[in-house]
C-alpha cells in the first residue's frame, strides 16, 4: 500500500513527488508513457514568467510569483540549466501601451519587484535589435529561462534517488474508493493508496470524473512553434513578447538555454487532446510575428517545428489545486496551463499542505538528498576536462551526434539512469542528440544501436516516442 499515488509525471506531479520524498511517506507516480516529461511539461515556452501577468489573487499569481523566486535554487539543486535574461511586452501602438500600464498594476498588485515600463529608446538600450516603431516595453528583470523538460526529469529522478517510485505504462483508468484507501487501476495490474494525487495534464478531468471527485472540463488549447538554430543567437537576448490577448500571453521570440532562438506559441482551442500536429498556417504565422519583434531574424535557420498543448480549466481562469470536495484524500492539481512550469517550485510545497491538512502523517525524512547531478557533457567540457574524461572512459571520445557534440558515454548514462531513457525522443531529452540542425539524421540510427546493445531490445521494437512509434518495421527482412 502507498501512502500516495500521483497520477502523471510531468513537472506538476514530479515536483509534488520529489516534496513529498522529504518525508518518510511511500509515493509512487503513475504515469501511461513510457517516460517522464511527454506532455506539456515536454512543450512549452521555457519562460520562469516574472508573474505580471496572472490576475491577482488567484492561485497562479500566488504559485507564479513564488515559484519564481525559488527557480533559481532549485535549478542549482538538481543541476537544470537556468538564465535570468529578463523580458520585455513590446507595444507597437497607445492601445498596447495601455496594455502595459494594466501589467504594471498587476505587477504591482501580485508584489513582482524590478518591473518597470520603458520608453522607445531605452527599450532598445535592453535589447538592440527590437523592431524599431515599438513605443514602449514593459520590462520584467526577473523573468528567466530554464530548460523544461530538464527540470522535469530533474524533479522525477531526484524523488526517484530519494525513494519514489515511478511506474511506467501505467495508464489509469479506474479509481475505486474504499472507506481507507483508493485502488487505481490500469489495463494490467492494480495498486492502492491511501490519498491520490490527480496531476494528469490535459486529462485530470477524465480522472476526477473516474471517482466521482468533481466534475470540471479540460480544454486543449494547442500552440505552435518554429526553432531557429544558433546563428540567430546573437540576435537576441532577452525574452520578447507581444501585448497579450484573452488567449494568453502572445506570440513570443526568445533565446533558449542552449543559444538557439525559438518564436511562438500559437494559440488554438481544440477537440483532440492528443493532436501536437504543426501546420503551415501556424508557421507562417509564427514566421510573421517573429519578424514583427526582430526585424533582422533570418527565417532561413528555422530547423524545426514543434506543439505543445495547454490544459485549460474551462469553468475559470485559474489552477484547480484543492482537495475534492466529493472525496475525502483526493487531491487536484488539474488546470495547469502557463505559468505552471514557473509555478511547479511552488507546487510541491502547496499540494503537500494540502494532503497534510487533508490527514497525511509527515516525519522528516532524514536521508533526503536534495542534490542531483547529471552526466556532465562533453559540449560543455574545457579542452584539457575533455582529454581527463576520455582517459576515464573512452566512450566519451566516441561522438554520436555531430551537430550537438553529444557522446556514445552521455547517451549509456541517460539509458542506465534512475528514470532510464530507452525511446529515441528521451535519450534526445537527457543527451540532445537529434536537437541540431540535421535533427537526427546522422545520429538516429547510432542511437538505436546503443539502446539495443544496452537494454537487449531487438531494433524493431525500439520507438521514436510513444507507443506505435517504431522507427522499423518488426516483420522487415533482416530485422529481428
Ligand atoms: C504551448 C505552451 C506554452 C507554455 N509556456 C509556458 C511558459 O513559458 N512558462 C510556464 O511557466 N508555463 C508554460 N506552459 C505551461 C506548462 O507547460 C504547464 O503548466 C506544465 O507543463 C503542466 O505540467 P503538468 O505536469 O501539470 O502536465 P503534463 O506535463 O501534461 O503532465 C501530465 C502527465 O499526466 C499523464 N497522464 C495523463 N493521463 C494519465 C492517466 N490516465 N494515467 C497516468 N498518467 C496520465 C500524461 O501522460 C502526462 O505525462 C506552457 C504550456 C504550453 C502547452
Amino acid at each position: 500500500m502507498f501512502d500516495v499515488a500521483i497520477i502523471g509525471a510531468g513537472v506538476t506531479g514530479s515536483a509534488v513527488a520529489r516534496e513529498l520524498s522529504k518525508y518518510d511517506v511511500k509515493v509512487c507516480i503513475l504515469e501511461s508513457e513510457n517516460d517522464v516529461a511527454t506532455g506539456a511539461s515536454r512543450a512549452n515556452s521555457a519562460i520562469v514568467h516574472a508573474g505580471y501577468d496572472c490576475v491577482p489573487d488567484t492561485m497562479m499569481a500566488k504559485l507564479n510569483v513564488l515559484g519564481a523566486k525559488k527557480m533559481k535554487q532549485l535549478c542549482f539543486e538538481l543541476d537544470v540549466p537556468y538564465k535570468n535574461i529578463g523580458s520585455l511586452v513590446l507595444a507597437f501602438n497607445e492601445d498596447e501601451k495601455k496594455v502595459l500600464e494594466e501589467l504594471l498594476i498587476r505587477a504591482e498588485r501580485n508584489n513582482v519587484p524590478d518591473v518597470r515600463i520603458l520608453n522607445q529608446r531605452d527599450s532598445h538600450i535592453v535589447e538592440p535589435n527590437i523592431n524599431k516603431d515599438i513605443i514602449a516595453s514593459l520590462y520584467a528583470k526577473n523573468a528567466s529561462i530554464t530548460s523544461p523538460y530538464e527540470l522535469n526529469i530533474a524533479l522525477a529522478e531526484n524523488a526517484v534517488i530519494n525513494g519514489v517510485e515511478i511506474i511506467l505504462d501505467f495508464k489509469v483508468d479506474k479509481i475505486t474508493k474504499t472507506d481507507e484507501s483508493f485502488k487505481l487501476c490500469a489495463k494490467d495490474r492494480c495498486i492502492d493508496a491511501k490519498y491520490v494525487v490527480n496531476a494528469a495534464g490535459l486529462y485530470a478531468d477524465e480522472i476526477s470524473k473516474l471517482c466521482n471527485a468533481g466534475d470540471f472540463t479540460i480544454v486543449p488549447r494547442k500552440g505552435e512553434y518554429m526553432m531557429m538554430d544558433r546563428q540567430e543567437s546573437k540576435k537576441l537576448h532577452t525574452v520578447l513578447f507581444q501585448a497579450p490577448s484573452k488567449m494568453g500571453k502572445g506570440v513570443l521570440v526568445a533565446p533558449t538555454v542552449e543559444e538557439t532562438i525559438f518564436a511562438g506559441p500559437t494559440a488554438l482551442d481544440m477537440a483532440d487532446k492528443e493532436d501536437t500536429s504543426t501546420t503551415l498556417e501556424g508557421l507562417e504565422y509564427l514566421k510573421k510575428m517573429s519578424v514583427k519583434s526582430v526585424p533582422s531574424l533570418n527565417l532561413g535557420n528555422v530547423i524545426t517545428q514543434f506543439a505543445g498543448i495547454r490544459a485549460v480549466l474551462k469553468e475559470k481562469h485559474d489552477f484547480l489545486i484543492e482537495e475534492s470536495k466529493q472525496v475525502k484524500g483526493f487531491v487536484q492539481a488539474a488546470g495547469i496551463c502557463s505559468p505552471g512550469l514557473s509555478a511547479s517550485p511552488a507546487m510541491g510545497q502547496e499540494v503537500v499542505g494540502i494532503l497534510k491538512d487533508a490527514g497525511l502523517e509527515l516525519k522528516i525524512n532524514d536521508n533526503f538528498n536534495p542534490i542531483r547531478r547529471k552526466y556532465k557533457s562533453f559540449r560543455e567540457m574545457t579542452d584539457s576536462e575533455r582529454s581527463k574524461a576520455i582517459i576515464e572512459n573512452p566512450l566519451n571520445g566516441k561522438i554520436i551526434c555531430r551537430c550537438e557534440t553529444v557522446t556514445e558515454a552521455e547517451v549509456v548514462a541517460a539509458i542506465h539512469a534512475p528514470v532510464p531513457a530507452v525511446t529515441i525522443d528521451a535519450i534526445k531529452r537527457r543527451t540532445r542528440a537529434g536537437m541540431g540542425r540535421c535533427q537526427g539524421g546522422f545520429c538516429m540510427p547510432r542511437v538505436m544501436e546503443i539502446i539495443s546493445r544496452e537494454t537487449g531490445m531487438n531494433m524493431g521494437e525500439i520507438l521514436k516516442a510513444s507507443y506505435g512509434s517504431n522507427i522499423i518495421l518488426p516483420n522487415r527482412k533482416g530485422v529481428e
